[in-house]
């Protein structure tokens, strides 16, 4: 007979979305079991947002590198030869960082008097689980659920993965560097990887459907990025299709909007043309909740159609980031401690670890026009910016873009495209959290020399006039 445990709190999934509201049920008194089937800290911390970084970040040092050991060298710093790199030994130390914040994660989640299972759960009723674990099955039911067991890469079935067809899972963990890697999809995860093993001397196709690489933003927004990728020998295949490998599996077929067909040959195929919400193999069929789609159906409070039963993270759709997924975590658990919370922030601000790097909070002009706002949009280039050109931040033609309303300057977005603007991100999503207007920006007294100062500047020139321009 299973082990029967009762529980205030049942979790099931540990990545951001999950162990975020473990710890804060767990500080609000109420007790509190989480189930992970695989490692604490979820997609993010041990395949995604974390493993990325941490290889983006070795690939800049790289390519900095190479550039000082070209003839010349670079900004007065030569290397004699050209370094080397050991896929295998950046791998060990990203698992070194993977490591310490797995641990952290199991730390925080003790202090807060959580019981953590290790195990695969699975569902009979909206309240009861079963999970499989090490030392035999338990079974747990809990007053309140919380399901946030996240998401998966979309697999292609003329591209299964396997062999050198390959996720952004195995992409992390690569023993060896291919000579020549394939993209499909030009989003921000095939992106961010393209460009780091691009840095690190792979060469680099990329095959993208639509008409432009991140679809989902501006063709003002995006052109540094694909500026970068031209300079830099990455070939970009726009409406273009992947069909499949060749018989021998030593080329990617691909299909142009125009009926012409080729093939790419490659090392490694990485396929990322996005993630789904991970809705099978748990039983959650049994649990009659409600779909928006693909998604489990949620309300601004993250309930689903069943009592008692809420969801969270990229289980419950768009964005699929680890910030939201948190954000959802903490507002429930506060929310089952009797608190009055509602999901409705003013942005959900999103990075993209490119090369340049392009951060999104808010309205974009061409969705504000579209919700039929009368939007006043300035662009402070990072050209005049004194701290961007010491960092060549500027280089491709990055800017800080601020999205504000014709009648009264109430901020509606910020965006930003450039070296390290990834740091503004924070200022941004504090802005349209506050409320501000064009006025607050511009007369915030921004530290000099920093990139922030272009806020500012932006936001003069949405008032009217600039100081640097
Ligand atoms: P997940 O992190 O997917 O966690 C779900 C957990 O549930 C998993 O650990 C899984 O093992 C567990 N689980 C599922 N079912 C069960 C079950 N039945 N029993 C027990 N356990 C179960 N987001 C950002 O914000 N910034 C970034 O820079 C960023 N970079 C990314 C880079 C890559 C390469 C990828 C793949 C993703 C990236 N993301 C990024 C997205 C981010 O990882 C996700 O949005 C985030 O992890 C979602 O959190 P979650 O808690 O909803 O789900
Ligand atoms: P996607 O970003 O979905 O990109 C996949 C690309 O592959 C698409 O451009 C598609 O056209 C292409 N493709 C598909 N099939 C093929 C094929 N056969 N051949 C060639 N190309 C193909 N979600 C939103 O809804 N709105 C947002 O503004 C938004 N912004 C985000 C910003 C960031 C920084 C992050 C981290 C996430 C954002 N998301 C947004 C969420 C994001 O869309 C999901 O997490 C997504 O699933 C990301 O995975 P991806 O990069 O693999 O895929």
């Amino acid at each position: 007979m299973a082990e029967h445990i009762h529980t205030k709190v049942l979790i099931v999934g540990g990545g951001p979305g999950g162990y975020v509201a473990a710890i804060r049920c767990g500080q609000l008194g109420l007790d509190t079991m989480l189930v992970e089937g695989d490692r604490l800290g979820g997609t993010c911390l041990i395949r995604g947002c974390i493993p990325s970084k941490a290889i983006i970040h070795v690939a800049g040092h790289f390519e900095t590198m190479m550039a000082a050991a070209e003839e010349g060298g670079r900004h007065g710093i030569s290397l004699a030869s050209p370094p080397k790199v050991d896929l295998a030994e950046t791998v060990t130390w990203k698992e070194t960082v993977v490591d310490k914040l797995n641990g952290g994660v199991t730390a925080l989640l003790k202090r807060a008097k959580v019981r953590v299972v290790a195990g695969w759960a699975t569902f009979s009723d909206g309240k009861s689980c079963t999970v499989k674990t090490k030392d035999g099955e338990v079974a747990i039911t809990g007053e309140k659920v919380i399901l946030a067991t996240g998401s998966l890469p979309v697999e292609l079935p003329f591209l299964k993965f396997g062999g050198s067809v390959i996720s952004s899972t195995e992409a992390l963990s690569l023993s060896a560097l291919p000579k020549k890697l394939v993209v499909v999809g030009a989003g921000y995860i095939g992106l961010e990887l393209g460009i780091a093993f691009r840095k690190l001397g792979v060469a680099v196709e990329v095959v993208e459907a639509m008409d432009r690489i991140l679809p989902q933003y501006d063709a003002q927004l995006v052109a540094p990025v694909a500026k970068w990728l031209e300079k830099h020998g990455v070939v970009v295949h726009l409406k273009t299709k992947a069909e499949g490998l060749t018989e021998d599996g030593k080329a990617l077929r691909i299909g142009g909007a125009d009926g012409a067909k080729s093939e790419l040959p490659g090392d490694k195929f990485l396929v990322t043309v996005g993630r789904k919400a991970r809705t099978a193999g748990f039983g959650l069929e049994t649990m009659s909740v409600d779909m928006a789609g693909p998604f489990v159906k949620i309300d601004d409070q993250c309930r689903t159609s069943m009592k008692d039963v809420f969801a969270i993270g990229d289980l419950v759709g768009e964005p699929m980031l680890a910030h939201k997924a948190m954000a959802q975590g903490a507002m429930v658990a506060e929310i089952i401690a009797g608190q009055r919370r509602r999901f409705d922030p003013a942005s959900v601000a999103a990075i993209v670890f490119s090369e340049p790097e392009i951060v999104v909070a808010g309205m974009l002009p061409d969705e504000a026009k579209a919700a039929g706002m009368e939007a006043d949009v300035a662009v402070f280039p990072f050209a005049a910016n004194g701290r961007a050109l010491t960092l060549e931040a500027g280089e491709g033609g990055g800017f800080v873009r601020v999205v504000s309303r014709g009648d009264g300057g109430a901020i509606l977005g910020i965006q930003a495209v450039g070296r390290q603007v990834a740091e503004l991100a924070g200022e941004f999503a504090h802005a349209l959290a506050m409320g501000a207007v064009l006025d607050d920006l511009a007369h915030t007294i921004h530290v000099h020399p920093t990139l922030g100062e272009a806020i500012g500047e932006a936001a003069l020139l949405g008032l009217g006039y600039g100081l640097h321009v």
